[in-house]
């Protein structure tokens, strides 16, 4: 079947809610993909961020092969030999004591809301059903009815009602409106260290800092969604890491198994996720063997072949280049580590354009929003590879 075939069947077969770029891919090694006519790319997305470690790496392969020879799915009914390993070495990394494992992003979300709920009534003593959480303008945190209940993205929330209560929204990157957002039913404050969805917002340095301060002082859960920004991506195990912080819950998900699999996790520094009783809450592809070892592969290669660090120095590198291309039209280059974005002004009129003219040069990116493109390659990019993609931008974007 040729490219336009699958497109063709695609299109008429499938719920259209993607528009993605028409490239049909059947093959993946390292930083590069292949399309069905044997096109070669350099992966700029990296399946926004879930495949930090490159695609099909082999130490990650091995492994789940491994694993689906011998046991993939127990249930939690009974337990597995993988999960206890999995935790541990989750924690070391993470400096972590407890672990919610799931499959997705946004169950896991959605597991931080039950957990920090249910602790604003057992612990903090709020009133029954009168929780709240705060979150940010811009968030994107997943697509379930609870979670686009607080998204501000019209997009993703309208005809989609009713909505979930217990929110309040409140602009990123102001700690001040935190503060004043505080009610004595306030539970908690989710936020995403760097808005990955919104267009690589970046925060202030210290943003972080002061947040945790002010749930700390109000006994608030500070929630970290670092289930793009983690595990790498910008140039520390941890974005909270840029800050000196340690979030009382972390969600994590995408590059815990590398592309591999669908595997997410909460992460908990303290005694909150003690509320959690038996049948509380659970999934019954959570924690499952096969699951484990994946992501036991995928973090171990993350570590030992240097991944955090190559994406800190590559990252200062690519933004470095980008920032030599010349064009009026673009508003600003910024990034941390392999998170970066290129925000075009409103005059370039769009940035889907640069994304299908990139494509046409091997280069595969996708615009978020309208404006901004963002470069989040697999976290083994190597210098040539950057010099080689730069010169490739620079041809698209530069003038
Ligand atoms: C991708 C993402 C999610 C949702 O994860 P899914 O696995 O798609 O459900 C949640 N939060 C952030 C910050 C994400 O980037």
């Amino acid at each position: 079947m040729k490219q336009k075939d699958y497109i063709e069947m695609e299109n008429r077969l499938g719920a259209h809610n993607y528009k993605p770029l028409n490239a049909v891919l059947s093959k993946g090694e390292g930083v590069w993909v292949w399309d069905v006519e044997g096109n070669k790319y350099l992966d700029c997305l990296s399946a926004y961020s879930a495949v930090n470690q490159g695609h099909c790496h082999p130490k990650i392969r091995e492994a789940m092969v491994e694993q689906l020879q011998k046991l993939t799915l127990t249930s939690r009914a009974f337990r597995n030999d993988q999960l206890a390993p999995f935790y541990e070495e989750i924690c070391e990394l993470t400096n972590s004591h407890k672990v919610l494992p799931m499959n997705s992003g946004a169950e896991a979300v959605e597991s931080v809301i039950k957990t920090v709920r249910k602790w604003g009534y057992e612990v903090k003593g709020v009133p029954e059903d009168q929780a709240e959480i705060i979150v940010c303008e811009e968030n994107f945190h997943g697509r379930t009815i609870t979670i686009v209940s607080f998204s501000t993205d019209p997009t993703a929330r309208a005809g989609f009602g009713p909505y979930t209560p217990g929110f309040k929204i409140i602009p990123f990157g102001d700690a001040e409106a935190l503060e004043k957002a505080i009610t004595p039913n306030t539970v908690g404050f989710m936020v995403e260290p760097i808005q990955g969805e919104a267009g690589v917002k970046i925060p202030t340095a210290g943003y972080l800092k002061k947040c945790k301060e002010i749930c700390t002082k109000h006994e608030i859960v500070l929630i970290l969604d670092e289930i793009q920004t983690g595990l790498g991506r910008t140039g520390k195990m941890l974005a909270e890491e840029h800050d000196g912080i340690e979030a009382d819950l972390t969600v994590v998900g995408k590059a815990l198994a590398g592309g591999f699999y669908p595997v997410s996790a909460v992460l908990s520094n303290t005694e909150v996720m003690s509320v959690l009783q038996p049948g509380e809450h659970g999934s019954t592809f959570g924690g499952n063997p096969l699951a484990c070892a994946v992501a036991r592969a995928s973090l171990k290669v993350l570590v030992e072949e240097g991944m955090v660090e190559n994406a800190f120095n590559m990252g200062e590198y690519f933004v470095g280049q980008l920032k030599q291309i010349k064009n009026p039209l673009i508003k600003e280059i910024r990034g941390r580590g392999l998170m970066i974005g290129v925000e075009f002004n409103p005059e370039a009129g769009g940035a889907r354009q640069y994304c299908e003219k990139l494509q046409e040069k091997g280069l595969l990116c996708k615009e978020t929003h309208d404006n901004i493109i963002r470069f989040a390659p697999p976290l083994i990019i190597t210098k040539d590879i950057i010099d080689w993609a730069v010169e490739r931008i620079q041809s698209v974007i530069g003038t």
